[in-house]
Parts: C-alpha cells; sequence; structure tokens
C-alpha cells in the first residue's frame, strides 16, 4: 500500500504538537509504519532539502530543520501522500486551510510544523533516506472496518 514521509519539525517538536498531530493521522486510519525523534546534522538536512538548494530561502531552511529534534515518520494507506498534503495545509500558513495542521497551528512559512511528501516518487526517497534501516512490518487489525 502506498507509504508517506511525514516530519514534525524543531518547532512542532518544541511546541508540544508531536501527539496532536499523530492524532490526526491516526485518526483518519492511516498506519503508522516508522518513527523516530532523531537530530539530523546539516548536510543531512541540506540532502532531505536538495531540490531547494537553489532557493533564496534555502540557508535558513536548512537552519531551522536542524535548530531540534524533528519526529521523522512513515505512514501507509490508500492516497495517503496527496491525502496527507491535505491534512497538513498549504506550505504558507497564511494561505492553509483552518482544520490543516499549519492552518491551525501555524503562522509563519518559515515556522510551518510539520513537512509532507509531495510526491509517490519523493516518499519512497525520503522514506529511504530517512529509515535506511527499514520500517516496520506490521498489519493492523482494523483494515476491514477502514477499508470496504
Ligand atoms: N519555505 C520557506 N520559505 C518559502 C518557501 C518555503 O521558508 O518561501 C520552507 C517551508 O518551511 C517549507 C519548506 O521550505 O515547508 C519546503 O518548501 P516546499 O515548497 O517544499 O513546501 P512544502 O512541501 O513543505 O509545503
Ligand atoms: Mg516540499
Amino acid at each position: 500500500m502506498e507509504q508517506t514521509f511525514i516530519m514534525i519539525k524543531p518547532d512542532g517538536v518544541q511546541r508540544g504538537l508531536v501527539g496532536e498531530i499523530i492524532g490526526r493521522f491516526e485518526k483518519k486510519g492511516f498506519y503508522l509504519k516508522g518513527l523516530k525523534l532523531v537530530t539530523v546534522e546539516r548536510s543531512f538536512a541540506e540532502k532531505h532539502y536538495a531540490d531547494l538548494s537553489s532557493k533564496p530561502f534555502f540557508a535558513g531552511l536548512v537552519e531551522y530543520i536542524i535548530s531540534g529534534p524533528v519526529v521523522a515518520m512513515v505512514w501507509e494507506g490508500k492516497n495517503v501522500v496527496v491525502t496527507g498534503r491535505k491534512i497538513i495545509g498549504a506550505t504558507n500558513p497564511s494561505d492553509s486551510a483552518p482544520g490543516t495542521i499549519r492552518g491551525d497551528f501555524a503562522i509563519e512559512i518559515g515556522r510551518n510544523v510539520i513537512h509532507g511528501s509531495d510526491s509517490i516518487e519523493s516518499a519512497r526517497k525520503e522514506i529511504a533516506l530517512w529509515f535506511p534501516e527499514g520500517i516496520a512490518g506490521w498489519q493492523s487489525n482494523l483494515h476491514p472496518w477502514i477499508y470496504e
């Protein structure tokens, strides 16, 4: 089944939003397949955001991501990449709808609490980067109550 990479950024961890954010993905019906609290090095953050290396905000973005621990996760479910992005909300919290994570918990684009893969291909790359050790193989017993 489809998987996505979700990261609670350092501001989300510092602000105590970890439980709230995990709860939203759990209650939707997605399955948690990987989870760890990790403080990443500069070179690792630069690799994660390599596609944005030419952007003017890149240096600040890397500083932000290495400023404290992040919660790295893999979530699984039907259409989880696109739906995960909807749960997260628009990149700039000024444009994120209320009810989304960024819409409810963030003000500024450079402190927008959470990352989610933007495509199945980026999800594959990001999961491989963040979870080289592999992820859990468990299956939820709730499956027939969530899927028809
Ligand atoms: N970002 C920023 N300034 C900008 C655009 C993006 O600080 O003008 C940061 C923001 O934290 C964003 C991250 O860079 O979440 C990655 O940007 P992207 O366009 O991939 O947005 P996302 O996929 O996170 O919505
Ligand atoms: Mg992105």
